[in-house]
C-alpha cells in the first residue's frame, strides 16, 4: 500500500450505486471531472451522467465536483447538472477538497473521492483520510502534461488490482 493506492478500483463511475454507496456508509461523493465523468474535450454532461447524478441525489447522496481545470469549463460542465463545484482545486493539496466537505456539510469519512489519476485524486483522498475509487480513464485526449502523468502512472496502474465497489 502506497499513498498513491486507491481503496476500489472500478471500470467506470456507474459503479457507484445508491444502494453500494449506502452498504459502504458512504453519503457523498466527491468527483474529479476530466476523464472521470467525461473526456476532457467534452463539455457538457450526457444523458449517463446526469441520470446517474440524478439517481444519487433523489436517494439523498450528495455530490460535489472537485477539478483542477479553470473555472469555464467545471462551471459549464457543473451547472446543468445543478451540483456544487470547485475549479482550480490544486489536488493533490488539500484545499478544494476540504471546502467541497465544508459545502456538503459532510465529514471526509463519511465521503468518497473519485477520480481518475493516482497522482492527484488518489493521493487527495488518502491525505484527506477518505475512500477513494479509482476510475480508468474514460478519455484519451490530454495535453502533455496529462500524458506525462498517465506514462508515470502506468507501472502503478498495473499493480493495482479490481475490486468491486
Ligand atoms: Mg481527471
Amino acid at each position: 500500500m502506497s499513498i498513491f493506492s486507491p481503496t476500489f478500483r472500478v471500470d467506470r463511475f456507474t459503479r457507484l450505486t445508491p444502494e453500494r454507496l449506502r452498504a459502504h456508509g458512504i453519503k457523498g461523493i466527491v468527483t474529479d471531472l476530466d476523464d472521470t465523468l467525461a473526456p476532457r474535450n467534452v463539455y457538457l454532461p450526457d444523458g449517463e451522467v446526469s441520470a446517474w447524478i440524478k439517481a444519487l441525489t433523489d436517494a439523498g447522496i450528495k455530490i460535489c465536483i472537485v477539478s483542477n481545470n479553470h473555472e469555464k469549463r467545471t462551471s459549464d460542465f457543473a451547472s446543468p447538472l445543478s451540483v456544487p463545484f470547485f475549479f482550480e482545486a490544486k489536488k493533490p493539496l488539500k484545499g478544494g477538497v476540504l471546502r467541497a466537505l465544508q459545502a456538503m456539510g459532510l465529514t471526509a469519512n463519511e465521503t468518497l473521492l473519485l477520480g481518475d489519476q493516482l497522482f492527484t485524486d488518489m493521493v487527495v483522498a488518502r491525505r484527506c483520510g477518505m475512500t477513494s475509487v479509482l476510475v480508468d480513464p474514460v478519455g484519451t485526449y490530454g495535453g502533455w502534461f496529462v500524458q506525462f502523468k498517465r506514462k508515470l502512472e502506468t507501472p502503478l496502474r498495473k499493480k493495482i488490482e479490481y475490486n468491486e465497489f
